[in-house]
């Protein structure tokens, strides 16, 4: 090809950040990109003209980010993700780039208030919880840390369900969030790939020649085409890319069918490729079981490892050195399948005997693991996994044969270890286990907590473990204190740049500063006033959406999450039930007034959340509307959580509610974002809470409740919830109440089996936590009625939250796990 050298070509001129070379810019976009004149333009048109003039600078960021790493010729992390709960993102790129103020002004000059577009911008929630906001955050950190990263992913058209409610029941409605085109995605049609299913395998040559090689011949094949999101560090010191793929059908219609007159059938390939990447399965902590979800996991991972190849092998030459150059990292066992298809390229494609694919495969992956939970553990049925996936089938009981002979003949691995550790699990139906393979295929297993990294070694993994104990590592989870604290809460941001400085915004570990003022009376009452008004607003947003009356000097106790039986919101509303009897049956006391706020999404087919939420929508009526609780105590269980809610919720909380039954949740990490918003929590000793009470310090911190090893040995030796709740008034009155349909007179037998289910087995030890969870509140009641104390408290758990960012947890991944920096 014929072209000029790139150094004599004109560049784009340099951009201004002037607030009237802005508000000239955008005029411009919105008249030719948009064709709308000033005066025509409505909020939608002033928004999209806002984003393509920071997409502008943000392009000159990404092209030169693109330029280094390949001029550096340096390693790549690929961060391969079913999930990226990204949220918005204008003010994050605004923000990240500096311009905020200029933005504001600019807009103001055109009339326009950047918040009032802002909100107009959709919530892209293409993950269920805390791990797609992980990827989300890990993404914006990669970018932050100079870490030259791609994220790899599926572009759902429908993400996460929204959530209405219907008389206090979850019902789910298609959340349609590129109905209004995408602004800130690029297609790139010239970085497609062919994606194959079924079908039949062949032996590769006729001569016999290559002992492994197989020729793969699919009898369904799709096109994956990505689309890329730019993603800004901080300082827009690098701009990385988020690549999502999207199924298209070979032959958009089949014009045979079409002319014998079948319409319908001429468009069937459109339809089902259309389907592959269609939805998001909403569920969490589950594993979905469904064929199509098995479809989902191998169309996004077979098209990002053949992207991934094709770059290093058109800029490296050889597919060998690929583990020098590229780091990919499993978030969770979705793409667990990529070992397998990693294996099937360098042996079936590039003619690499099986033990060297097998070094190369692991060498390059890392695997981390989320959950311990038994039924979130992925598998699929052996016929399944082979019908879609023949060659890869082969595969993976070809690394299943190497693994156990060598457990056997060189471990000495008896017969239960062998099949612990076995790819396929033989107890049932045979199936294919995802961890397994994403274990033995990757030469790092990190766990997100100090915690569950322990509980990895001890129970899922612990015969791999003995195996190969030099793999398994921890990496504590993060946030990214841009969204979570610049971003969400400007007041907050302000007043701790006034009190120390700058530095912490380039290294929050700086916040440690604040300590120095943690006591000082009149920052305390800056600080209380930054609260306020961050309530403020929140309680007005209630107001509006709600029709709800909030004191907004009230303690705001949140607790915002998953709705799901481990994260035990049940025992957070019993308690408010308790709470409820003792204030109707003591009014002279001083009762702190408090609002319960809750939020979360329940999986469709969780019978048991569902009810958890109608639940405390029932609790809230009549609560709510009893005279006789003075308005000491509100239940409010808000909406559709989402990223966005969190941004409004998180600077708003008094007390953040992180009550999992200890050892079951991983990590969390919406216990750091309340944590770094100068929230106190009340929590159990689990995932990253064990951390922050270390960082935070035991006297900042209200921990209750079971540890994992005292759940662990009660499960052991036979829990009897009964004589525990028969022990407790507090408890057994509060469920007597549910169950006999105090709160539920339309249908009196709603809670019967929910409350009966805590008599009889009581998995999540709810029971077993009550009194000390009850006695723990009303601790925090008395630290609330103590300023001073409550707001010493509070400082010093933003000044102790730095630790939690991302950025240090994605420097420990790349110094550790990646070779890189
Ligand atoms: C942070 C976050 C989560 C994770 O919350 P946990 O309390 O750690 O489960 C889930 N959803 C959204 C929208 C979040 O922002």
């Amino acid at each position: 090809m014929n072209r000029a050298n790139a150094s004599t070509l004109p560049k784009p001129a340099p951009r201004t950040s002037d607030p009237s070379v802005l508000a000239e810019e955008i005029v411009e976009r919105l008249t030719y990109r948009i064709g709308k004149n000033a005066t025509a333009a409505k909020s939608h048109d002033w928004l999209a003209a806002t984003i393509l003039v920071i997409r502008d600078r943000v392009i000159d960021r990404w092209i030169a980010s693109t330029q280094k790493t390949y001029e550096d010729e340096g390693k790549r992390v690929y961060y391969l993700s079913l999930e990226f709960l990204i949220g918005r993102l204008m003010r994050d790129a605004v923000s990240n780039l500096g311009l905020m103020d200029e933005m504001r002004d600019a807009l103001a000059l055109l009339g326009v208030d950047i918040d009032v577009i802002r909100e107009l911008e959709p919530d892209a929630a293409l993950g269920n919880g805390g791990l797609g906001r992980l990827a989300a955050c890990f993404m914006e950190s990669m970018a932050t840390v100079d870490v030259p990263a791609y994220g790899y992913g599926i572009r759902y058209v429908n993400g996460m369900f929204r959530q209405e409610m219907s008389d206090g029941w979850q019902v789910e409605l298609p959340e349609t969030w590129l109905a209004h085109g995408n602004n800130w995605e690029f297609e790139r049609r010239e970085a497609s790939y062919e994606i194959g299913f079924g079908g039949t395998v062949e032996l590769a040559a006729a001569d016999g020649s290559g002992d492994h090689a197989r020729h793969w011949k699919p009898h369904d094949r799709f096109i994956a085409t990505p689309y890329d999101t730019p993603v800004v560090g901080w300082r827009a010191n690098r701009v990385n890319t988020l690549r999502l793929w999207t199924a298209q059908p070979i032959d958009p219609i089949l014009l045979d069918a079409f002319n014998a007159g079948d319409h319908i059938g001429a468009l069937k390939e459109s339809n089902r490729a259309e389907a592959l990447t269609r939805v998001l399965y909403p569920a969490d902590s589950t594993a979905a079981g469904q064929e199509l979800r098995l479809q989902q996991e191998y169309f996004f991972s077979s098209a990002s490892l053949q992207d991934i190849v094709r770059r290093h092998v058109q800029y490296f030459g050889d597919i060998r050195t690929l583990p020098d150059k590229a780091a990919i990292q499993l978030n969770d066992t979705h793409p667990a399948v990529s070992v397998a298809e990693l294996m099937r390229i360098l042996i079936d494609l590039h003619n690499i005997d099986f033990d060297e694919a097998w070094d190369i495969t692991r060498r390059t992956f890392g695997y981390t693991n989320h959950t311990l939970l038994p039924e979130a553990l992925e598998s699929w049925p052996v016929p399944l996994f082979e019908r879609l996936l023949p060659r890869h089938m082969q595969l993976v009981y070809a690394i299943n044969a190497k693994l156990l002979i060598q457990a056997r003949r060189e471990h000495h691995f008896e017969d239960a270890a062998i099949s612990a550790i076995s790819l396929i699990d033989e107890s049932g139906d045979r199936r294919v286990r995802m961890g397994n393979l994403a274990f033995v295929g990757a030469h790092s297993i990190n766990g997100v907590s100090a915690l569950h990294t322990e509980l990895m070694k001890e129970t899922v993994f612990a015969d791999l473990h003995r195996l190969y104990p030099d793999r398994i590592n921890n990496k504590t989870n993060g946030i990214t204190p841009r969204r979570w604290l610049f971003q969400c809460n400007p007041g907050l941001t302000t007043l701790i740049r006034e009190a120390i400085g700058d530095a912490f915004m380039d290294d929050s570990e700086a916040l440690v500063a604040l300590d120095g003022v943690a006591d000082d009376a009149a920052f305390q009452e800056k600080f209380a006033a930054v609260k306020h008004a961050n309530k403020i607003v929140l309680s007005n947003l209630l107001r509006d959406r709600m029709g709800l009356k909030i004191d907004p000097s009230a303690m705001f106790d949140t607790q915002i999450k998953r709705i799901h039986e481990y994260k035990r919101q049940l025992l957070n509303i019993i308690e408010a039930v308790a709470l409820y009897d003792q204030i109707r049956s003591h009014p002279e006391r001083d009762w702190v007034p408090r609002v319960k706020l809750f939020g979360g999404k329940a999986a469709p087919s969780y019978h048991n959340a569902k009810l958890i939420i109608k639940l405390a929508n029932d609790v809230a009526r009549v609560i709510n509307h009893d005279p006789a609780v003075q308005g000491l105590l509100k239940v409010v269980f808000i909406p559709n959580y989402n990223v966005s809610m969190a941004e409004i919720m998180m600077p708003a909380a008094d007390l953040s509610e992180q009550i999992s039954t200890a050892g079951m949740e991983a990590s969390g990490t919406g216990n750091m974002k309340f944590g770094l918003n100068g929230a106190l929590t009340i929590g159990t000793l689990d995932g990253a809470n064990v951390e922050m009470r270390d960082h935070v310090g035991a006297e900042n911190i209200m921990i209750f409740g079971l540890t994992a090893a005292e759940v662990a040995a009660k499960r052991a030796e036979g829990y009897k919830p009964r004589p525990i709740i028969e022990q407790s008034r507090e408890l057994s009155q509060a469920l007597a109440a549910i169950a006999s349909g105090v709160f539920s007179p339309d249908d009196r037998n709603r809670y019967a089996g929910l409350v009966n289910g805590l008599y009889e087995h009581d998995w999540f030890m709810v029971a077993a936590d009550f009194d000390s969870y009850s006695a723990m509140q009303r601790h925090v009641d008395g630290i609330w009625t103590d300023k001073a104390d409550w707001y010493g408290k509070a400082i010093r758990n933003v000044a102790h939250m730095g630790w939690f960012s991302s950025d240090r947890t994605i420097r420990q991944y790349a110094s550790e796990i990646w070779g890189v920096l």
